[in-house]
Protein backbone atom coordinates (compact mmCIF):
# COMPACT_ATOMS: atom_id res chain seq x y z
CA UNK A 1 0.00 0.00 0.00
CA UNK A 2 1.37 3.84 -0.57
CA UNK A 3 -0.02 5.57 2.65
CA UNK A 4 0.07 9.63 3.39
CA UNK A 5 0.44 10.34 6.53
CA UNK A 6 -0.10 13.63 7.86
CA UNK A 7 1.54 15.54 10.11
CA UNK A 8 5.16 16.58 12.25
CA UNK A 9 6.10 15.90 15.33
CA UNK A 10 7.17 12.50 17.63
CA UNK A 11 3.49 11.20 17.02
CA UNK A 12 3.91 10.80 13.73
CA UNK A 13 8.00 9.87 13.91
CA UNK A 14 6.37 6.87 16.11
CA UNK A 15 3.48 6.07 13.46
CA UNK A 16 5.80 6.06 10.40
CA UNK A 17 8.35 3.77 12.14
CA UNK A 18 5.74 1.10 12.44
CA UNK A 19 4.26 1.94 9.37
CA UNK A 20 7.03 1.25 7.26
CA UNK A 21 8.36 -2.05 9.31
CA UNK A 22 4.94 -3.41 8.09
CA UNK A 23 5.35 -5.41 4.82
CA UNK A 24 2.01 -3.97 3.82
CA UNK A 25 3.42 -0.84 3.35
CA UNK A 26 4.88 -0.32 0.02
CA UNK A 27 5.91 3.87 0.23
CA UNK A 28 5.03 5.93 2.86
CA UNK A 29 4.76 9.98 2.30
CA UNK A 30 4.39 12.28 5.25
CA UNK A 31 3.28 15.32 4.76
CA UNK A 32 5.07 17.78 5.93
CA UNK A 33 7.16 15.34 8.06
CA UNK A 34 10.72 16.34 10.12
CA UNK A 35 14.36 15.13 10.08
CA UNK A 36 13.18 11.94 11.80
CA UNK A 37 10.58 10.77 9.04
CA UNK A 38 13.07 11.82 5.90
CA UNK A 39 15.39 8.51 7.02
CA UNK A 40 12.37 6.24 6.79
CA UNK A 41 9.78 7.31 4.44
CA UNK A 42 9.66 10.46 2.10
CA UNK A 43 8.76 14.03 3.31
CA UNK A 44 6.41 15.84 0.96
CA UNK A 45 6.08 19.87 1.85
CA UNK A 46 2.34 20.16 2.35
CA UNK A 47 0.18 21.47 4.80
CA UNK A 48 -1.70 19.26 6.58
CA UNK A 49 -4.54 21.47 6.18
CA UNK A 50 -4.15 22.41 1.96
CA UNK A 51 -7.00 20.20 1.38
CA UNK A 52 -7.00 20.61 -2.19
CA UNK A 53 -2.89 20.33 -2.21
CA UNK A 54 -3.47 16.81 -0.55
CA UNK A 55 -5.84 15.92 -2.79
CA UNK A 56 -3.73 16.68 -5.93
CA UNK A 57 -0.84 14.63 -4.27
CA UNK A 58 -3.46 11.52 -3.14
CA UNK A 59 -4.25 11.63 -7.17
CA UNK A 60 -0.57 11.42 -8.66
CA UNK A 61 0.96 9.52 -6.87
CA UNK A 62 -1.61 6.60 -6.10
CA UNK A 63 -2.48 6.95 -1.87
CA UNK A 64 -4.50 3.78 -0.39
CA UNK A 65 -4.72 5.15 2.31
CA UNK A 66 -3.92 8.61 4.49
CA UNK A 67 -3.50 8.84 8.38
CA UNK A 68 -4.10 11.47 10.20
CA UNK A 69 -1.54 12.74 13.12
CA UNK A 70 -2.64 15.90 14.48
CA UNK A 71 -6.10 17.53 15.77
CA UNK A 72 -5.93 20.47 13.54
CA UNK A 73 -6.96 18.78 10.48
CA UNK A 74 -9.40 17.18 11.63
CA UNK A 75 -11.02 19.98 13.17
CA UNK A 76 -11.39 21.59 10.32
CA UNK A 77 -12.59 18.62 8.32
CA UNK A 78 -10.06 16.57 6.30
CA UNK A 79 -12.05 13.29 7.36
CA UNK A 80 -15.58 14.99 5.43
CA UNK A 81 -13.17 16.70 2.55
CA UNK A 82 -12.35 13.56 1.43
CA UNK A 83 -15.70 11.70 2.03
CA UNK A 84 -17.34 14.19 -0.02
CA UNK A 85 -14.45 14.31 -2.65
CA UNK A 86 -15.90 13.53 -6.21
CA UNK A 87 -13.33 11.04 -6.90
CA UNK A 88 -11.47 9.71 -3.88
CA UNK A 89 -14.68 8.72 -1.59
CA UNK A 90 -13.64 5.39 -1.53
CA UNK A 91 -10.63 6.69 -0.05
CA UNK A 92 -9.92 5.21 3.57
CA UNK A 93 -8.65 8.06 5.68
CA UNK A 94 -8.34 7.05 9.35
CA UNK A 95 -9.45 10.47 11.46
CA UNK A 96 -12.33 11.14 13.02
CA UNK A 97 -15.40 13.61 10.84
CA UNK A 98 -15.56 17.31 11.79
CA UNK A 99 -18.37 16.70 14.16
CA UNK A 100 -16.41 13.90 15.75
CA UNK A 101 -13.64 16.26 16.25
CA UNK A 102 -15.80 18.18 18.02
CA UNK A 103 -15.23 15.85 21.31
CA UNK A 104 -11.36 17.80 21.47
CA UNK A 105 -12.70 20.96 19.81
CA UNK A 106 -15.46 22.32 22.03
CA UNK A 107 -15.45 21.24 25.83
CA UNK A 108 -18.98 22.20 26.10
CA UNK A 109 -19.84 19.63 23.22
CA UNK A 110 -17.80 16.71 24.84
CA UNK A 111 -19.34 17.71 28.56
CA UNK A 112 -22.89 16.89 26.95
CA UNK A 113 -22.28 13.96 24.80
CA UNK A 114 -20.63 12.58 28.11
CA UNK A 115 -23.74 13.36 30.13
CA UNK A 116 -26.30 12.29 27.50
CA UNK A 117 -24.41 9.12 27.48
CA UNK A 118 -24.31 8.47 31.28
CA UNK A 119 -20.47 8.50 31.01
CA UNK A 120 -18.61 9.51 34.83
CA UNK A 121 -16.75 12.79 34.34
CA UNK A 122 -16.95 16.08 36.27
CA UNK A 123 -19.92 18.07 37.10
CA UNK A 124 -20.48 21.46 35.68
CA UNK A 125 -22.81 23.94 33.48
CA UNK A 126 -21.50 26.46 30.42
CA UNK A 127 -21.60 30.04 30.21
CA UNK A 128 -21.74 32.02 27.54
CA UNK A 129 -21.20 36.31 27.62
CA UNK A 130 -25.35 36.45 27.71
CA UNK A 131 -25.59 34.49 31.22
CA UNK A 132 -22.26 36.07 32.72
CA UNK A 133 -25.18 36.52 35.70
CA UNK A 134 -25.99 32.79 36.41
CA UNK A 135 -22.09 32.26 35.93
CA UNK A 136 -21.25 34.66 38.72
CA UNK A 137 -24.06 33.25 41.11
CA UNK A 138 -22.96 29.56 39.90
CA UNK A 139 -19.39 30.37 40.76
CA UNK A 140 -20.17 31.98 44.41
CA UNK A 141 -21.90 28.52 45.56
CA UNK A 142 -19.24 26.63 43.86
CA UNK A 143 -17.17 24.50 45.98
CA UNK A 144 -13.17 25.11 46.26
CA UNK A 145 -11.10 24.20 43.78
CA UNK A 146 -12.90 25.94 40.88
CA UNK A 147 -12.28 24.42 37.08
CA UNK A 148 -12.69 27.02 34.56
CA UNK A 149 -12.47 25.93 30.79
CA UNK A 150 -12.18 27.76 27.43
CA UNK A 151 -14.72 25.65 25.51
CA UNK A 152 -12.56 26.19 22.19
CA UNK A 153 -9.04 24.70 21.37
CA UNK A 154 -6.70 27.16 23.42
CA UNK A 155 -3.19 24.83 23.07
CA UNK A 156 -3.44 23.07 26.22
CA UNK A 157 -3.74 26.48 28.24
CA UNK A 158 -7.36 27.08 28.61
CA UNK A 159 -8.09 25.41 31.72
CA UNK A 160 -7.45 27.32 34.65
CA UNK A 161 -7.94 25.71 38.38
CA UNK A 162 -8.59 28.14 40.66
CA UNK A 163 -8.03 27.97 44.14
CA UNK A 164 -9.93 31.27 45.39
CA UNK A 165 -13.48 32.68 44.39
CA UNK A 166 -11.60 35.67 44.01
CA UNK A 167 -9.17 34.25 41.26
CA UNK A 168 -11.84 32.36 39.79
CA UNK A 169 -14.51 35.28 39.57
CA UNK A 170 -11.66 37.71 37.81
CA UNK A 171 -10.44 34.49 35.41
CA UNK A 172 -14.09 34.11 34.71
CA UNK A 173 -14.86 37.39 33.74
CA UNK A 174 -11.49 37.70 31.68
CA UNK A 175 -12.46 34.91 29.82
CA UNK A 176 -15.75 35.79 28.72
CA UNK A 177 -15.78 39.84 28.46
CA UNK A 178 -11.71 40.38 27.65
CA UNK A 179 -11.75 37.13 25.38
CA UNK A 180 -8.45 36.10 27.44
CA UNK A 181 -8.29 33.07 24.96
CA UNK A 182 -10.04 34.59 21.79
CA UNK A 183 -12.99 32.84 20.60
CA UNK A 184 -12.19 29.91 22.32
CA UNK A 185 -13.08 31.32 25.58
CA UNK A 186 -16.70 32.55 24.39
CA UNK A 187 -18.06 30.33 26.29
CA UNK A 188 -16.68 28.88 29.31
CA UNK A 189 -17.13 25.48 30.82
CA UNK A 190 -16.95 25.86 34.54
CA UNK A 191 -16.49 22.18 36.63
CA UNK A 192 -16.06 20.53 39.70
CA UNK A 193 -12.16 19.95 40.71
CA UNK A 194 -11.71 15.83 40.17
CA UNK A 195 -9.03 14.92 42.77
CA UNK A 196 -7.14 11.85 41.85
CA UNK A 197 -4.52 10.44 39.99
CA UNK A 198 -3.76 10.72 36.12
CA UNK A 199 -3.98 8.61 33.08
CA UNK A 200 -4.96 8.02 29.38
CA UNK A 201 -6.39 5.44 27.63
CA UNK A 202 -6.37 4.89 23.48
CA UNK A 203 -9.04 3.25 21.19
CA UNK A 204 -8.38 2.35 17.73
CA UNK A 205 -12.29 2.50 16.83
CA UNK A 206 -13.59 2.33 13.09
CA UNK A 207 -17.46 3.45 14.65
CA UNK A 208 -18.77 0.20 15.16
CA UNK A 209 -15.86 -2.04 16.68
CA UNK A 210 -13.01 -1.12 19.10
CA UNK A 211 -9.92 -1.91 20.32
CA UNK A 212 -8.26 -0.71 23.44
CA UNK A 213 -4.31 0.43 23.04
CA UNK A 214 -1.89 0.23 25.86
CA UNK A 215 -2.76 2.85 27.99
CA UNK A 216 0.04 6.14 29.02
CA UNK A 217 0.90 8.46 32.08
CA UNK A 218 2.30 11.59 30.86
CA UNK A 219 4.06 14.17 32.47
CA UNK A 220 2.91 17.82 31.37
CA UNK A 221 4.84 20.20 33.35
CA UNK A 222 8.08 21.88 32.59
CA UNK A 223 9.73 21.36 35.79
CA UNK A 224 11.24 18.06 37.49
CA UNK A 225 8.43 17.42 40.45
CA UNK A 226 5.93 18.66 38.47
CA UNK A 227 6.57 22.24 38.59
CA UNK A 228 6.73 25.17 36.32
CA UNK A 229 4.68 26.00 33.57
CA UNK A 230 2.76 23.19 31.60
CA UNK A 231 4.14 21.85 27.87
CA UNK A 232 3.00 19.59 24.90
CA UNK A 233 4.18 17.00 27.44
CA UNK A 234 7.89 16.06 28.59
CA UNK A 235 7.77 12.23 28.89
CA UNK A 236 5.26 9.48 29.04
CA UNK A 237 5.27 5.65 30.85
CA UNK A 238 3.79 2.73 29.24
CA UNK A 239 1.87 0.39 31.11
CA UNK A 240 1.00 2.47 33.94
CA UNK A 241 1.16 0.11 37.18
CA UNK A 242 -2.19 1.52 38.96
CA UNK A 243 -4.11 0.76 36.25
CA UNK A 244 -4.61 -2.75 36.63
CA UNK A 245 -6.42 -4.91 35.47
CA UNK A 246 -9.78 -4.45 37.27
CA UNK A 247 -9.43 -0.72 36.94
CA UNK A 248 -9.18 -1.06 33.27
CA UNK A 249 -12.41 -3.28 33.15
CA UNK A 250 -13.94 -0.06 34.73
CA UNK A 251 -12.69 2.04 32.09
CA UNK A 252 -13.82 -0.53 29.33
CA UNK A 253 -17.59 -0.90 30.72
CA UNK A 254 -18.13 3.08 32.18
CA UNK A 255 -16.39 4.72 29.44
CA UNK A 256 -14.97 3.19 26.56
CA UNK A 257 -18.06 0.62 25.60
CA UNK A 258 -20.92 3.76 26.11
CA UNK A 259 -18.32 5.75 24.33
CA UNK A 260 -18.37 4.11 21.06
CA UNK A 261 -21.93 3.24 21.30
CA UNK A 262 -22.82 6.95 22.15
CA UNK A 263 -20.73 8.21 18.78
CA UNK A 264 -22.93 5.56 16.54
CA UNK A 265 -26.45 6.67 18.20
CA UNK A 266 -25.49 10.29 17.72
CA UNK A 267 -24.79 9.30 13.86
CA UNK A 268 -20.87 10.56 14.52
CA UNK A 269 -18.85 7.61 11.71
CA UNK A 270 -15.77 8.16 14.19
CA UNK A 271 -12.62 6.24 12.29
CA UNK A 272 -9.60 6.90 14.19
CA UNK A 273 -7.78 7.35 17.43
CA UNK A 274 -9.65 8.41 20.76
CA UNK A 275 -7.16 9.63 23.93
CA UNK A 276 -9.10 9.52 26.72
CA UNK A 277 -7.69 11.68 29.73
CA UNK A 278 -8.91 9.76 33.19
CA UNK A 279 -8.55 10.71 36.79
CA UNK A 280 -8.32 7.65 38.69
CA UNK A 281 -10.25 8.16 41.99
CA UNK A 282 -10.13 5.70 44.40
CA UNK A 283 -10.15 3.09 41.72
CA UNK A 284 -13.24 4.38 39.98
CA UNK A 285 -12.43 6.26 36.12
CA UNK A 286 -13.69 9.47 35.61
CA UNK A 287 -13.09 11.20 31.81
CA UNK A 288 -11.38 14.59 31.88
CA UNK A 289 -11.21 15.18 27.94
CA UNK A 290 -11.32 13.55 24.91
CA UNK A 291 -8.86 13.84 22.41
CA UNK A 292 -9.32 12.61 18.93
CA UNK A 293 -5.90 11.53 17.75
CA UNK A 294 -3.25 9.66 19.81
CA UNK A 295 -1.11 11.82 22.23
CA UNK A 296 2.30 13.44 21.84
CA UNK A 297 4.61 12.07 23.65
CA UNK A 298 1.98 8.90 24.81
CA UNK A 299 2.14 7.90 21.33
CA UNK A 300 6.18 6.99 21.49
CA UNK A 301 5.51 4.76 24.63
CA UNK A 302 2.24 2.96 23.10
CA UNK A 303 3.15 1.97 20.14
CA UNK A 304 6.65 0.16 20.48
CA UNK A 305 4.16 -2.18 22.45
CA UNK A 306 1.98 -2.97 19.97
CA UNK A 307 3.10 -6.55 18.49
CA UNK A 308 0.58 -7.02 15.73
CA UNK A 309 0.84 -5.43 11.80
CA UNK A 310 0.32 -1.75 12.27
CA UNK A 311 -1.01 -0.81 8.51
CA UNK A 312 -3.74 -3.57 9.43
CA UNK A 313 -5.13 -2.36 12.42
CA UNK A 314 -4.88 1.20 10.30
CA UNK A 315 -6.24 -0.23 7.42
CA UNK A 316 -9.12 -2.39 9.31
CA UNK A 317 -10.13 0.76 11.12
CA UNK A 318 -10.53 2.69 7.55
CA UNK A 319 -12.20 -0.17 6.28
CA UNK A 320 -14.90 -0.56 9.31
CA UNK A 321 -13.11 -4.31 9.38
CA UNK A 322 -12.29 -3.94 12.90
CA UNK A 323 -13.71 -6.75 14.08
CA UNK A 324 -11.43 -8.78 12.62
CA UNK A 325 -8.70 -7.23 13.79
CA UNK A 326 -6.23 -9.25 16.54
CA UNK A 327 -4.23 -6.93 18.73
CA UNK A 328 -1.40 -8.36 20.05
CA UNK A 329 0.19 -6.10 23.07
CA UNK A 330 3.98 -6.76 24.21
CA UNK A 331 4.47 -7.11 27.92
CA UNK A 332 7.73 -4.77 27.89
CA UNK A 333 7.83 -1.05 29.80
CA UNK A 334 8.40 2.09 27.52
CA UNK A 335 9.32 4.92 28.86
CA UNK A 336 9.54 7.95 26.39
CA UNK A 337 11.93 11.29 27.97
CA UNK A 338 11.21 14.44 25.62
CA UNK A 339 14.07 16.74 24.80
CA UNK A 340 13.60 20.39 24.33
CA UNK A 341 15.03 23.18 23.09
CA UNK A 342 16.40 25.62 26.29
CA UNK A 343 13.34 28.21 26.65
CA UNK A 344 10.79 25.96 25.98
CA UNK A 345 7.51 26.11 26.49
CA UNK A 346 8.59 29.97 26.02
CA UNK A 347 10.47 31.26 23.84
CA UNK A 348 13.43 29.45 22.23
CA UNK A 349 15.75 29.38 20.02
CA UNK A 350 16.00 27.07 16.75
CA UNK A 351 18.31 25.88 13.91
CA UNK A 352 21.33 24.27 16.60
CA UNK A 353 23.12 21.22 15.56
CA UNK A 354 22.29 18.09 17.47
CA UNK A 355 24.99 16.05 18.62
CA UNK A 356 25.58 12.40 18.92
CA UNK A 357 22.84 10.71 16.68
CA UNK A 358 24.54 8.23 14.59
CA UNK A 359 26.22 6.34 17.66
CA UNK A 360 22.84 7.14 20.05
CA UNK A 361 20.59 5.39 17.19
CA UNK A 362 22.37 2.24 17.03
CA UNK A 363 21.05 1.25 20.55
CA UNK A 364 18.21 -1.74 20.64
CA UNK A 365 16.79 -1.30 23.62
CA UNK A 366 15.77 2.85 22.81
CA UNK A 367 14.18 4.21 20.10
CA UNK A 368 14.99 8.00 19.35
CA UNK A 369 11.75 9.48 18.16
CA UNK A 370 12.32 13.21 16.29
CA UNK A 371 9.57 15.64 16.88
CA UNK A 372 11.10 19.20 16.01
CA UNK A 373 14.10 18.93 13.72
CA UNK A 374 15.03 19.41 10.38
CA UNK A 375 17.51 18.54 8.49
CA UNK A 376 20.54 21.25 7.34
CA UNK A 377 23.01 21.37 4.70
CA UNK A 378 24.93 18.60 4.53
CA UNK A 379 22.46 16.63 5.97
CA UNK A 380 23.03 17.44 9.37
CA UNK A 381 20.21 17.60 11.70
CA UNK A 382 18.99 21.13 12.96
CA UNK A 383 16.52 21.98 16.19
CA UNK A 384 13.32 23.26 14.27
CA UNK A 385 10.96 23.30 17.17
CA UNK A 386 10.38 23.32 21.39
CA UNK A 387 10.15 19.40 21.83
CA UNK A 388 13.45 18.32 19.52
CA UNK A 389 13.88 14.43 20.46
CA UNK A 390 11.41 12.07 22.26
CA UNK A 391 13.30 9.00 23.52
CA UNK A 392 11.94 5.37 24.19
CA UNK A 393 13.74 3.36 26.18
CA UNK A 394 12.59 -0.28 26.39
CA UNK A 395 12.97 -2.55 29.74
CA UNK A 396 11.43 -5.64 31.21
CA UNK A 397 10.41 -2.85 34.72
CA UNK A 398 10.66 0.90 34.76
CA UNK A 399 13.25 0.68 36.10
CA UNK A 400 15.54 -1.09 33.42
CA UNK A 401 13.50 1.45 30.92
CA UNK A 402 14.48 4.37 32.03
CA UNK A 403 18.22 3.17 32.05
CA UNK A 404 17.77 2.65 28.72
CA UNK A 405 16.27 5.70 27.71
CA UNK A 406 18.11 7.95 29.94
CA UNK A 407 21.52 6.35 28.70
CA UNK A 408 20.58 7.07 25.20
CA UNK A 409 19.60 10.75 26.34
CA UNK A 410 23.04 11.17 27.76
CA UNK A 411 25.02 10.42 23.85
CA UNK A 412 22.90 13.42 22.79
CA UNK A 413 23.32 17.45 23.16
CA UNK A 414 23.24 20.39 21.55
CA UNK A 415 23.33 24.49 22.80
CA UNK A 416 20.59 24.71 25.66
CA UNK A 417 19.17 21.10 25.71
CA UNK A 418 16.95 20.31 28.32
CA UNK A 419 15.06 17.30 29.71
CA UNK A 420 13.40 15.94 32.83
CA UNK A 421 15.36 13.76 35.29
CA UNK A 422 12.52 12.41 36.87
CA UNK A 423 10.21 10.89 34.37
CA UNK A 424 8.78 7.72 36.30
CA UNK A 425 9.72 8.06 39.23
CA UNK A 426 6.34 9.23 40.66
CA UNK A 427 5.06 5.69 40.03
CA UNK A 428 8.25 3.48 40.49
CA UNK A 429 6.68 2.97 44.53
CA UNK A 430 3.91 0.96 42.24
CA UNK A 431 5.08 -2.29 41.95
CA UNK A 432 5.85 -3.79 38.59
P1 LIG B 1 -4.42 19.24 26.90
O1 LIG B 1 -4.97 19.24 25.51
O2 LIG B 1 -3.16 20.03 27.08
O3 LIG B 1 -4.31 17.86 27.49
P2 LIG B 1 -6.80 20.65 27.48
O4 LIG B 1 -6.57 22.12 27.29
O5 LIG B 1 -7.52 19.92 26.42
O6 LIG B 1 -5.43 19.98 27.81
P3 LIG B 1 -7.92 19.32 29.78
O7 LIG B 1 -7.21 18.09 29.42
O8 LIG B 1 -9.39 19.27 29.92
O9 LIG B 1 -7.58 20.53 28.84
O10 LIG B 1 -7.27 19.82 31.11
C1 LIG B 1 -5.86 20.03 31.23
C2 LIG B 1 -5.38 19.48 32.55
O11 LIG B 1 -6.04 20.15 33.62
C3 LIG B 1 -5.72 18.00 32.75
O12 LIG B 1 -4.74 17.17 32.19
C4 LIG B 1 -5.79 17.90 34.26
O13 LIG B 1 -4.50 17.76 34.82
C5 LIG B 1 -6.34 19.23 34.67
N1 LIG B 1 -7.81 19.14 34.83
C6 LIG B 1 -8.74 19.33 33.87
N2 LIG B 1 -9.98 19.19 34.36
C7 LIG B 1 -9.84 18.87 35.66
C8 LIG B 1 -10.75 18.60 36.72
N3 LIG B 1 -12.06 18.64 36.54
N4 LIG B 1 -10.25 18.31 37.94
C9 LIG B 1 -8.91 18.30 38.15
N5 LIG B 1 -7.99 18.57 37.21
C10 LIG B 1 -8.44 18.86 35.98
Amino acid sequence: MNILLLGSGGRENAFAWKIVNSPKCNRLFVAPGNAGTAEIATNVAISPTDFEGLAAFVLQNQIDMIVVGPEEPLVKGVSDYFKNHPTLSNLPVVGPPKLGAQLEGSKDFSKRFMQRHGIPTAGYETFTKETIDAGLDYLHSHSLPIVLKADGLAAGKGVLICTTREEAIESFKEMLLQSKFGAASDKVVVEEYLDGIELSVFVATDGLNYRILPEAKDYKRIGEADTGLNTGGMGAVSPVPFADAAFLHKVEERIVKPTVAGLKKDNIPFVGFLFIGLMNIKGNPYVIEYNVRMGDPETEAVLPRIGSDFVDLLLAMGTQNLDDYKLEILPHTCTTVVMVAGGYPGDYEKGHSIHGLPEASKKESAKIFHAGTKLGENGAVLTNGGRVLAITGMGESIQEALENAYATVSEISWEGAYFRRDIGQDILKYKN
